[in-house]
């Protein structure tokens, strides 16, 4: 069954690719902002992780196939993130977004930072996880005050 979704390109609207807990949280928060968001995930158990309040649309399917892509009317997007557990399946979708429909902000995770440079090649950003918790980590050794509070908080 087709979704009916009518975008009009001049909206903020925000396709998430993965519904992971990374992508569930993010369309949570967004639709709790009254953003225009729709989810994508080749599994459909995966948008058990949506809050009963979401306010946006989901749809099954694999993103890396183009049919998926319109049907989510990727070309009215004004921002896409994919945030898949497959790095390939990441800079796929982000390369498409960006090169074939021109969407104005693309975002990807990557769990290999050493692959960073081929987003950016792209203009794409990207978020990498290992890359944000060894700043963190480093952020908190450096102020041991920091750690203090951050082990206090993690034990109430
Ligand atoms: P997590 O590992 O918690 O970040 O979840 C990643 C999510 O991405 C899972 O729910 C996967 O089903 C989903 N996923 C992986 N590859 C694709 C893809 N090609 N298209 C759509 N969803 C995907």
């Amino acid at each position: 069954m087709k979704i009916q979704i009518n975008k009009q390109k001049n909206e903020n609207y925000t396709i998430i690719i993965g519904c992971g807990r990374l992508g569930a949280n993010l369309a949570n928060t967004l639709s709790d902002n009254g953003e225009d968001v729709l989810i994508i995930d080749k599994n459909k158990e995966a948008f058990r992780k949506l809050s009963p309040a979401y306010g946006g649309l989901s749809l099954n399917g694999d993103a890396t196939d183009l049919d998926i892509l319109q049907e989510a009317q990727i070309n009215n997007a004004t921002t896409v993130i994919a945030v898949t557990n497959n790095d390939n399946a990441n800079i796929l979708v982000a390369q498409v977004a960006r090169e074939i429909f021109h969407i104005e902000r693309v975002i990807a995770r990557l769990y290999d930072p050493e692959r960073e440079y081929v987003y950016h090649e792209f203009g794409i950003d990207t978020i990498c996880p290992a890359v944000l918790s060894v700043k963190e980590i480093d952020k908190i050794l450096s102020r041991p005050d920091m750690l203090k509070d951050t082990l206090q908080e993690a034990q109430s």
